[in-house]
């Protein structure tokens, strides 16, 4: 069995007054892609290359628009755990009717149809 390593997804940190701020991973083992954008899934394979890159410019700008829009993250995060709470409840719902359809699935499997020669059967008239 393969197993695929996918590099890791890179995330500043927070000081202590609650700002974004860089802070280059200590190892860098399977890569690191920066979801800033300056180059799109492009994967970081040295720490020496990570740190040359959260220089540029549109890293940096990226790291500031973090720090303008905290309070928007907040808002965001209340939104998101609401619809995650909808959607488990859409998954439980469906998990029911799943388990319900299997088990009239597998009473129709236990029915056993005995054909008879030359005569037709009317699927309608059978009792389930
Ligand atoms: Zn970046």
């Amino acid at each position: 069995m393969d197993i695929t390593v996918e590099p890791d997804i890179y995330c500043p940190i927070i000081d202590n007054n609650g700002n974004y701020q860089d802070n280059c991973p200590a190892f860098i083992k399977y890569g690191i892609k920066c979801p800033c954008g300056a180059r799109d899934n492009w994967i970081y394979d040295s720490k020496q290359k990570f740190k040359q890159h959260i220089v540029c410019g549109k890293h940096r700008k990226w790291i500031q628009q973090l720090n303008n829009s905290k309070m928007n993250f907040y808002q965001e995060n209340i939104k998101l755990q609401e619809t995650v709470k909808m959607q488990q409840e859409i998954i439980g719902r469906n998990d029911m009717k799943i388990t319900n359809l299997i088990a009239i699935n597998r009473y129709l499997e236990s029915k056993t149809i005995v054909p008879i020669h030359n005569q037709s059967v009317d699927l309608l008239e059978i009792d389930i």
